[in-house]
């Protein structure tokens, strides 16, 4: 996005960060990343003999593709979705093992009409949350045990963190059949701080602890290394994964037009 005769208005211009760290007690890691514009994107795979791993890449592989367009609409991302899901459902039936699944969960960075929007879409249980105004806000909405009985009022956020389901999701990509994802538009702002992470630092670092470290470390790659480096501190019971995505500023539509105006008077004087 270096050239700026090819930036639109309502393009986003994204300064981003990303870690991952397979955790202190497991052996693979199987959670995948993405941070390339205009895609921020966690997966977290599932299943035996390797099979999550390999899951969680056809996810990234997929929505490789779709690096450096900026104007993604809902439909190039469900149809990467599906691709995906259509590879995964084959490596399952070629293995007698637990069928392989990942979860989705991803920022996007697009226009419409000359505004900038995130794109938000999510599969499973890891998560997307916007810190904006000093203050974080969880923005997905987890396909989990534990979260249906969290609305059902049978249990505390508190109480999730140690439930002995905390790790079941309700719907995933290639395992089962619930696979549809949830999305959500939202208006881009500059200074947007947008973070995608699996359940691997939310089951280990509080919501509380996650909004001080996004208030005081300004670069979102040390920002990034330094969540991963406090869930393993504070156990490291699954693989770590943190993407964070910086709105460090929105073209305006209005700054365009007011320069071609500009150009046009300027351009008239030197006719008299
Ligand atoms: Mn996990």
């Amino acid at each position: 996005m270096n050239d700026s005769e090819s930036v639109h208005a309502g393009t986003i211009m994204v300064s981003a960060g990303s870690h991952t760290d397979v955790g202190l007690v497991r052996q693979v890691n199987e959670d995948s990343l993405l941070a390339e514009f205009p895609i921020y994107l966690v997966a977290d795979g599932m299943g035996g003999h390797q099979a999550g791993e390999v899951a969680s890449a056809i996810v990234v592989e997929e929505f490789a593709r779709l690096v450096g367009r900026d104007n993604l609409a809902v439909e190039d991302l469900h149809e990467a979705l599906e691709e995906a899901g259509d590879r995964i459902g084959m490596i399952s039936q070629d293995s007698d093992e637990r069928a392989a699944g990942t979860t989705v969960t991803m920022v996007v960075a697009t226009r419409l009409h000359g505004r900038g929007y995130w794109i938000v879409m999510n599969l499973g249980d890891s998560r997307v949350y916007r810190f904006a105004d000093e203050s974080l806000e969880q923005v997905s909405i987890d396909h989990s045990v534990v979260q249906e009985l969290i609305e059902r009022g049978e249990l505390s956020v508190t109480g999730a963190r140690t439930h002995p389901y905390r790790h079941m999701v309700t719907r995933a990509l290639g395992a089962g059949p619930a696979q549809m994802p949830d999305y959500w538009t939202i208006p881009a702002e500059k200074g947007d701080r947008l973070l995608v992470c699996s359940d691997g630092l939310t089951g280990e670092v509080e919501d509380s602890i996650i909004e001080e470290v996004l208030a005081e470390i300004e670069d979102p790659q040390l920002a990034a290394e330094t969540l991963v480096e406090l869930a393993l501190k504070n156990g490291g019971r699954d693989n770590i994964s943190v993407v964070i995505a910086d709105a460090t500023d929105v073209i305006l539509a209005e700054s365009a037009s007011t320069a071609t105006a500009l150009t046009s008077i300027v351009d008239a004087e030197h006719l008299e």
